[in-house]
C-alpha cells in the first residue's frame, strides 16, 4: 500500500472526514486489520483563512509548497490538498514536489465526464466560484460549461463555509438555502451539482437534491484510494 500525504486542517472538521473516508476505504477493500497508510500536515486554518481574505495567494502558496515538501521527506508518495479553494495555489505545490498530485479539480471533472453531465453548477466558497482557477479548469481540461450562482447567492453560500460549517456548525435553514439555489439553477440548466468545497456534504447529501452530485472530498478520497490501492495505477 502507498503512503499518502495530506495537506489539512483546511478546514479540520473536513480533514477529520477524510481521514476517516480513508481509513474505512482502505478497511472495505483489504479486510482483517487494514488501515490507511496516512502522513497528514494539519496546518493552522486561521493563517491561511487570513491570506485568502487578502488575495496574500502567493504567501499560501509557498507556505503550502512547504508542508507538501515536509510530507515528501515524511515519506509521502502523493500529495491530497484537503480543500477546494487553496487549488488556486495549487501550482506553487505541484513545482516543489517530485511525486503526483492528486488535483482535486482533474478527479471531479474525470467524474463528471463521465456522468455525461455537461452543466454543472459549482457551489463552493467565493474565491471558488468567483475565481478562475477551478471553472477554466473544467472547462479548458474537460470541455464542461460550469455555472456559478450569482453575486448575492455566492456570497450566501460562502458564509454559511465560513461561519458555520468549517465550525462544525449544522444549520437546516442553511440547507434550505442551499436547496434554493441549487432548484433554481436547475431551473436555468444545471444538470449536475458540484460540492466544490470540502465542507458542503456536512450539510447537504444526494437526498436533498434531484440532480446528480459531485462531491469534491468523496471524490478526491476515491482517488487517493485507488492510487494507494492500486500497484499499476497511473495518475
Ligand atoms: N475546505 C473548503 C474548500 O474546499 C473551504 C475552506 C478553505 O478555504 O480551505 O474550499
Amino acid at each position: 500500500m502507498r503512503k499518502i500525504g495530506l495537506i489539512g486542517g483546511t478546514s479540520w472538521e473536513s480533514t477529520a472526514i477524510y481521514y476517516r473516508l480513508l481509513n474505512e476505504g482502505v478497511q472495505a477493500r483489504r479486510g482483517g486489520y487494514h488501515s490507511a497508510r496516512l502522513v497528514l500536515s494539519s496546518v493552522d486554518f486561521a493563517q491561511y483563512e487570513a491570506w485568502m481574505r487578502h488575495g496574500e495567494w502567493h504567501h499560501l502558496g509557498a507556505a503550502l509548497a512547504n508542508e507538501a515538501d515536509a510530507l515528501r521527506r515524511a515519506g509521502a508518495e502523493a500529495i491530497l490538498l484537503c480543500t477546494n479553494t487553496m487549488h488556486k495555489a495549487a501550482r506553487d505545490v505541484t513545482s516543489r514536489v517530485d511525486v503526483p498530485f492528486i488535483d482535486i479539480r482533474d478527479v471531479t471533472g474525470r467524474a463528471i465526464v463521465k456522468a455525461g453531465v455537461k452543466r454543472p453548477l459549482l457551489l463552493g466558497t467565493r474565491y471558488t466560484m468567483a475565481d478562475d482557477f477551478f471553472v477554466a479548469h473544467l472547462s479548458g481540461e474537460f470541455g464542461l460549461e460550469p455555472m456559478v450562482p450569482g453575486s448575492a447567492d455566492q456570497d450566501r453560500i460562502h458564509a454559511v463555509i465560513f461561519d458555520e460549517l468549517v465550525k462544525g456548525k449544522i444549520n437546516p435553514d442553511s440547507r434550505a438555502v442551499y436547496q434554493a439555489i441549487i432548484a433554481a439553477a436547475q431551473g436555468e440548466g444545471a444538470d449536475g451539482i458540484i460540492f466544490g468545497c470540502t465542507e458542503i456534504g456536512m450539510l447537504i447529501g444526494a437526498g436533498d437534491v434531484t440532480a446528480p452530485i459531485f462531491d469534491t472530498m468523496q471524490l478526491h478520497v476515491d482517488a487517493a484510494l485507488e492510487f494507494a490501492l492500486s500497484p499499476l495505477h497511473l495518475l
